[in-house]
């Protein structure tokens, strides 16, 4: 918890709907806007400038919380925090080497809380509702938000209650109940969670649900806040980002553009690659017909192992879609054996054992160097979603030699 000493501020304002512009108050709970729309968080940028500079935030600590003012908690005795925040931008040199972009990087958000970079809407999220009265909140998740979440809700002391499909990684669903979250499964995918968690909303349960609830997109903000310092207040060339609701995607971009409101950066963004599945591609069909929002993905067809990705719809499908023509970025679809290839040769090549919807990133860098739409000399981000660990039933390697208890060690190990 952090004291209450004067200096902390927020700048929030208002909320805003992403489509129709139309205002609301921040300091009452808020789902989406009358037109169906998500609200995205406004700041007075002004008083930012003036109150703060880079220098302040670099002497501060490492958790997200140092960006307080461009973040919407005002009581930093309502912060709910495990010390979520500045992941390691890890060089891939050896893998990046071998498909041609040397200057390749990694974001590892594996090693947050939880497991993945869902600490951060969580940690964000849970926060402002805790400050704004919220008692107990629902959702539906792929896994890792609802681990995430429930961990936050213990943690602030309020009720949680998960929806997510079977099929979802098993260790997630351990996570949630260990937090005293109350879980379902479902037969069906996210889509299908969410329809049942609309209905403990009806009973009362505030609905924290993917861009139906306004403060998750500025915890995944963080994430370009962090990108933006750790380069020295400058972007990469290209960020690839495995999207699956595209918050993170939208939220890097969300911060990208206060940093360049508030002139701590330079204006241009980089260029961002949306890296999807074939088993569920609806943004990447989107983009290449040149629509501004996206067909559902048919929810029989969607299937990944990448299963954080596995959205078949996306509410903000058109934020995805114009940070993605805004940047002159692009969109991917790469298959799970791909997936699991890249997973692996990375690991062995340079020690990074990303999850799978971070190792689609990889083969969508692969892709688009071979393509040409990357250059070798280019810096390019890739954001490890999360730890391989959640996931490690679906590792492809084969199971060692088993030994007798007195044998000797077999003649070809020692070559
Ligand atoms: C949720 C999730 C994603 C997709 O995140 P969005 O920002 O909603 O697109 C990617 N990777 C992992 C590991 C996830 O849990
Ligand atoms: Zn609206």
């Amino acid at each position: 918890m952090y004291p209450d000493d004067g200096s902390w501020t927020s700048a929030l304002t208002h909320l805003e709907c992403g489509r129709c512009a139309e205002r609301y108050d921040a300091d009452e709970p808020q789902n989406v806007c009358r037109c169906g729309s998500p609200l995205l968080a406004r700041y007075d940028l002004d008083r930012v400038r003036s109150a703060v500079r880079p220098a302040d935030v670099a002497s501060r600590g490492t958790d997200l919380w140092r960006y307080r003012e461009l973040l919407p908690v005002r009581d930093p005795g309502k912060v709910v925090t495990l010390g979520e925040g500045m992941t390691p931008i890890v060089p891939l040199p050896e893998y990046g080497r071998r498909v041609g972009v040397p200057s390749l990087l990694a974001k590892d958000e594996g090693l947050l809380p939880t497991g993945s970079f869902k600490a951060r809407g969580a940690a964000v999220g849970v926060s402002r509702a805790h400050e704004l009265g919220v008692g107990r909140l629902t959702l539906p998740t792929n896994g890792n938000a609802g681990a995430a979440w429930a961990t936050y809700a213990a943690r602030a002391g309020m009720d949680c209650l998960v929806v997510m499909p079977r099929d979802a990684p098993w260790v997630t669903r351990k996570e949630c109940l260990a937090s005293g979250a109350r879980v379902y499964m479902v037969d069906g995918l996210i889509g299908d969670a969410g329809r049942i968690a609309g209905q403990a909303v009806q009973d009362g349960w505030f609905s924290a649900a993917t861009l139906r609830e306004p403060y998750r997109i500025e915890g995944k903000k963080t994430m370009g806040l962090e990108i933006a310092e750790q380069f020295g207040w400058r972007v990469p060339d290209v960020v690839v980002y495995p999207t699956g609701g595209g918050v993170g995607l939208i939220g890097i971009r969300k911060a990208l553009d206060e940093l360049a409101a508030l002139g701590w950066i330079a204006g241009r963004l980089p260029r961002f690659v949306a890296v999807q599945s074939t088993g569920c591609a609806p943004i990447v069909r989107a983009f290449e017909s040149g629509a501004e929002t996206a067909q559902p993905w048919p929810a029989d067809q969607a299937r990944t192992v990448a299963f954080g990705i596995n959205v078949a719809s996306a509410l903000g499908d058109f934020l995805i879609l114009s940070a993605l023509r805004d940047s002159k970025g692009t969109a991917v679809a790469v298959d799970d054996q791909e997936i699991l290839e890249e997973q692996l040769a990375c690991a062995a090549s340079d020690g990074v054992l990303m999850c799978p919807e971070g190792a689609a990133t990889l083969a969508a860098v692969r892709r688009l160097r071979a393509e040409g739409w990357l250059e070798g000399n280019e810096e390019v981000l890739v954001l490890n979603t999360g730890s391989a660990l959640k996931y490690a039933d679906s590792l492809r390697v084969a199971d060692p030699p088993e030994l007798a208890r007195d044998a000797d060690l077999p003649a070809e190990a020692a070559l």
